[in-house]
């Protein structure tokens, strides 16, 4: 069941405008929602930024917060998704429908689209890690806001993978930023480097987590630009994102990591968001 601007529509059964502005011009915004045994994780980072991406594109959002959680949960309920069930959210709003002009139209309105499909976490990847390939960010300069506009961000996904490897971290004039659906973090000498929360990259929710374990545990991170050659020379990497997590990347361009197996600070992290998954509120 997908809930689509106001309506409950079966798989299959639904019907896009061909003026919708997100459609034609990726004008809107979306959020991934990780749902852990049946109850979201971060409900409110996701809704305030949510909230905050509709602001940056001038889009005011009809509904209110309790408004948006209700719907979440039903769309929960009524996809059978129980305690016994990890699953992940999909929540996007475009701006709506108009006569097709580039500028934004007055009186247009906002169109929710809501579905959930079953997720496992990614388990045995987390314990093996990804390969990674370097390729140069072409995407905007407003990164920060997370717009249904996902063309760059496919584009440096399928070089990597066209280069053979599972993801791609993404440098602009050689200063690391994120990686194509998730942000990038580098171990060295015990210490936590990752780009500042800036326009050159999405405020990552498990980010955000992951550098508040971290203080919270004694591991000091840096919030800081950083380049390949810093890069080249870490002692461990891994990359964070909802579905993802924590996983570790084992080689970059062909070249080990490390010793090519996750690292002891990307397994101490693991365990202690293993440990917040199981302690958080979940909505
Ligand atoms: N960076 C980019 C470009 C992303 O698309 C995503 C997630 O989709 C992330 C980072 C990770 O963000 P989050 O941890 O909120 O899923």
């Amino acid at each position: 069941m997908l809930y689509v601007d106001g309506k409950w529509v079966e798989d299959g059964q639904v019907a896009v405008d061909p003026e919708d502005r997100g459609y034609n011009f990726g004008d809107g915004i979306y959020e991934v929602v990780r749902i852990y045994k049946g109850r979201m994780y971060q409900w409110d980072g996701h809704l305030t930024r949510l909230f905050r991406s509709a602001k940056e594109i001038k889009m005011e959002l009809p509904w209110s917060h309790e408004e948006l959680t209700d719907l979440a949960n039903q769309l929960i309920a009524k996809n059978n998704i129980t305690e016994n069930d990890d699953a992940s959210l999909y929540l996007q709003v475009s701006r709506g429908a108009s006569p097709r002009v580039h500028d934004i139209p007055s009186g247009i309105k906002p169109v929710i689209m809501g579905f959930v499909r079953s997720k496992d976490r990614p388990v045995a990847d987390m314990k093996k890690g990804w390969t990674a390939q370097l390729v140069e960010d072409i995407r905007w300069l407003r990164c920060d806001i997370k717009t249904l506009n996902l063309l760059g961000a496919v584009l440096v996904k399928q070089y990597a993978k066209d280069a053979g490897a599972q993801e791609s971290i993404l440098h602009r004039n050689g200063v690391i930023t994120e990686c194509s659906a998730s942000n990038l973090f580098v171990v060295k000498n015990g210490e936590l480097y990752t780009h500042q929360a800036d326009n050159l990259i999405l405020h990552g929710i498990t980010r955000q987590v992951v550098i508040d374990l971290a203080r919270d545990n004694g591991i000091t991170v840096h919030e800081e630009a950083f380049d390949i050659a810093f890069l080249q020379q870490a002692d461990e990497v891994f990359l964070t994102s909802t579905t993802a997590e924590i996983m570790p990347l084992i080689s970059v361009d062909g070249a080990a990591v490390g010793n090519g197996h996750p690292g002891p600070v990307i397994l101490k992290l693991q365990d202690l968001f293993e440990q917040h998954i199981n302690t958080s509120v979940l909505v």
